[in-house]
């Protein structure tokens, strides 16, 4: 086409604004005067970009977009810049960096379908809800051969793979941004770019297969996004010394495993339920006693059931022929998909109370029946594991009779076991089907695309997590961006006024400190039985109401003061959350079922598991429990962390320009507040006021000597 390698990214963008962007782009209204444009702030609190037609005292008169004329204090406008630089592709050109004048430049370039600008060493991507033509293959070729160079995930792409090639140093993506502003499709995007390269043997191929199958098992329908990542991800591709793609390790960070049997109005559970029952072929359909998605109580609670503009039942043949791809046998694939028929079911098995104590036994019918067959267990056992539970009281083993809360929660923890253990062992395939083995050359770029700082209304354990790992990239990125290089600055000697940036070290230590910081105490918390929500948050405000970064709240909530703003957190449901135990009589029942992909998962459990009493406050629970869920995710941050720290990073912030995933909408206030938490402003100015570019000699050396050769 013709619009395969326009200096511009669009064809669009010849076109110029917008007849949905009168109030910013459209100024050709203010006339031949265009020397006096400025920001005024209009009564809804977003900025107009106006022109002065009188200022007298200190007052002025101006007209705004839609022919409007307003009268304003002249102190609160702030200047704008000239016509000259309206959507420039880079906000460090700004004369002008008012927060006005970057939220101008953003929505003038994204009217435009213009979503990437970069902000000094970072690209900021503008979610556009739409398609917009900036992809495939001529544009991969235009940022390959440099006939393009206006900003792109693409580029970033591919400064990554020249970066790695010519430093010999890896190389990191490193996408962050809110629920819904667009970090997996980015990331999609920049595999796209990496897999256009080729391997040979259709690894890159494979590699691109990886998201239908993960995003099947790991996305679900939330409120704010309709295909929403429930887990964090971390893609390490390697590449030949030929610099061809030679294979691929991904790992993944906390899957939300309570979505399995709980979801809000309006939510879906994970994609796989809705695919499976829409789209098996009747063979399977039968084999797997599948009802429709509307009759499964786990599917029913949240009263939705199909997303708009989605084919769950195209998107099954989707993901199976990506399983083909990545080598996952039909017998597996059967298993799999047996297993997301058993976790179905479960939440259909119900209880009948046999005794005037509350306690139940499994109700034999359709789904404790299918649960069985499906796993491969006799009703008896699952009737057991399901409504008695084994205990050492007084080192005595006593047989407890579980009541209908309590056989309710075992079925539940079962389910959410079981679909964490199916996750798990698909990455694992995937892995090893893309294991470089001998491969090996030991150069990568790792692409990472991880849930974004999140505050609702109500905050919780999970919350809690995410935002954690968040205050950890943003030091990451903190550092790379402001430390590192101002440090640089003054150890060069270079006369240099420090710029100040939001140091979140202190956030950072409310967590992590020992033994008097969130973490510490919630596992300290956790190891008491009789400990309860609510004597964890007063342990909280007895220990760290001094701490800056904290503030107890009433009853069981206390609060938090993020660098991206400060979040009221819930602590209900946090040990159980924390613990997430499952007991002994599970994992035994699930290591004695036929179905290998459980079974596989309970006898490695079994196996780290030596010495059962030393856990005193987790009765029948396996070693490998010892660790908390809080206490692993930390683990998992820390290694990542040491593994981005050797790595060159490329960051890509995500903007979300309305909360309705709809196009043309740029909401200013809602952008402006994640330019602000993600530091982006503080970036530009830092860049504008350093130097492009630094080197050390040998690689200033190094690139001299390549490209005169
Ligand atoms: P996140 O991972 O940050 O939660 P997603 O990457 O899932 O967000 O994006 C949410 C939705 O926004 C996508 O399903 C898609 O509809 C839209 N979207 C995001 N990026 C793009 C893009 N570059 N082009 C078109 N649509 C996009
Ligand atoms: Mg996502």
């Amino acid at each position: 086409s013709a619009a395969a390698t326009p200096r511009r990214p669009s064809p669009a963008a010849a076109a110029g604004p917008s007849p949905r962007d009168t109030r910013w782009g459209d100024t050709s209204s203010y006339g031949a005067k265009k020397k006096n444009r400025v920001f005024c702030q209009l009564p809804n609190g977003d900025w107009a970009l106006c022109t002065v037609i009188t200022t007298s005292g200190d007052e002025s008169v101006l007209k705004v977009p839609e022919g409007k004329v307003l009268r304003l204090k002249t102190e609160s406008l702030q200047p704008a810049n000239p016509e000259i630089l309206d959507g420039v592709d880079d906000l460090m050109q700004l004369s002008y960096l008012s927060e006005p004048s970057v939220l101008y430049n953003l929505q003038y370039r994204y009217s435009q379908d213009m979503i990437y600008t970069k902000a000094g060493p970072v690209l900021v991507a503008v979610n556009p809800f739409k398609k917009v033509a900036l992809y495939g293959n001529e544009y991969i070729k235009a940022y390959r051969n440099k006939t393009m160079d206006s900003p792109h995930v693409y580029a970033i792409a591919d400064s990554a793979l020249r970066e790695m090639k010519s430093d010999e140093v890896n190389q990191s993506i490193i996408i962050s941004g809110e629920s819904g502003a667009g970090k997996t499709e980015t990331a999609k995007i920049a595999m796209q770019y990496l897999a256009s390269l080729g391997g040979g043997s259709g690894i890159e191929y494979e590699i691109l297969q990886t998201n239908p199958i993960l995003e099947a098992f790991g996305n679900a329908k939330t409120l704010r996004n309709d295909n929403s990542s429930r887990f964090g991800k971390l893609i390490e591709i390697h590449f030949s010394t030929t610099g061809r793609i030679c294979g691929a390790m991904i790992q993944t960070f906390l899957l939300e495993k309570s979505r399995v049997v709980q979801c809000a109005v309006g939510e879906r559970s994970y994609h796989i339920f809705y695919q499976l029952c829409a789209g098996a072929p009747t063979t399977l359909r039968e084999k797997l006693n599948l009802k429709k998605v509307d009759e499964y109580k786990y599917l029913k609670q949240s009263c939705c059931y199909s997303i708009a503009g989605v084919d769950d039942a195209e998107m099954f043949r989707a993901v199976t022929e990506a399983m083909n791809i990545v080598h996952i046998s039909k017998e597996d694939q059967d298993n799999v998909f047996a297993m997301v028929s058993a976790v179905l079911w479960l939440g259909d098995v119900s209880f009948t109370i046999i005794d005037n104590e509350n306690h139940v036994e499994i109700t034999v019918e359709e789904a404790a029946e299918t649960v069985s067959r499906l796993l491969g267990c006799s009703i008896e056992d699952l009737n057991l594991v399901l409504s008695k539970r084994h205990m050492k009281v007084n080192n005595e083993n006593i047989v407890q009779k579980l009541t209908l809360t309590q056989a309710t929660d075992t079925r539940d923890a079962l389910a959410k076991a079981l679909y964490a253990s199916l996750f798990e062992w698909l990455v694992e395939q995937i892995n090893k089907s893309l294991s470089v083995g001998k491969r090996r050359t030991g150069r990568s770029i790792s692409i990472l695309d991880i849930y974004g700082f999140e505050s609702f209304d109500k905050n919780s354990f999970e919350q809690f997590c995410i935002n954690y790992a968040n205050e950890r990239l943003q030091q990451h990125f903190n550092r790379h961006l402001f430390k590192l290089e101002q440090e640089e600055y003054v150890e060069d000697g270079i006369d240099w006024a420090k710029v100040e940036f939001e140091d979140n070290q202190d956030c950072l230590n409310l967590f992590e400190k020992k033994p008097l910081g969130l973490l510490s105490l919630l596992d300290e918390e956790s190891t008491f039985p009789n400990a309860t929500d609510l004597t964890f948050a007063n342990k909280l405000k007895q220990h760290l109401d001094t701490n800056s970064c904290f503030r107890g709240e009433r009853g069981k909530a206390f609060t938090v003061r993020h660098y991206a703003g400060e979040v009221a957190y819930d602590t209900s449901g946090f040990l159980e959350k924390n613990r997430d135990l499952l007991h002994m009589d599970s994992i035994q029942f699930l290591a004695k079922c036929k179905l290998s992909i459980p079974q596989t998962f309970a006898s490695k459990m079994l196996a780290q598991s030596d010495n059962l009493e030393s856990i005193p406050y987790r009765p029948s629970v396996a070693d490998s429990q010892k660790l908390s869920v809080a206490m692993k995710f930390k683990g998992q941050l820390f290694q990542l962390m040491q593994r981005l720290e050797s790595t060159t990073p490329h960051f890509i912030r995500c903007i979300k320009p309305n909360n309705l995933q709809l196009p043309a909408i740029y909401g200013q206030e809602l952008v402006l507040q994640q330019l602000k938490c993600c530091g982006v402003l503080e970036v530009v100015r830092i860049s504008r006021s350093g130097y492009p570019t630094r080197m050390t000699h040998q690689k200033f050396a190094r690139r001299v000597w390549f490209s005169s050769s």
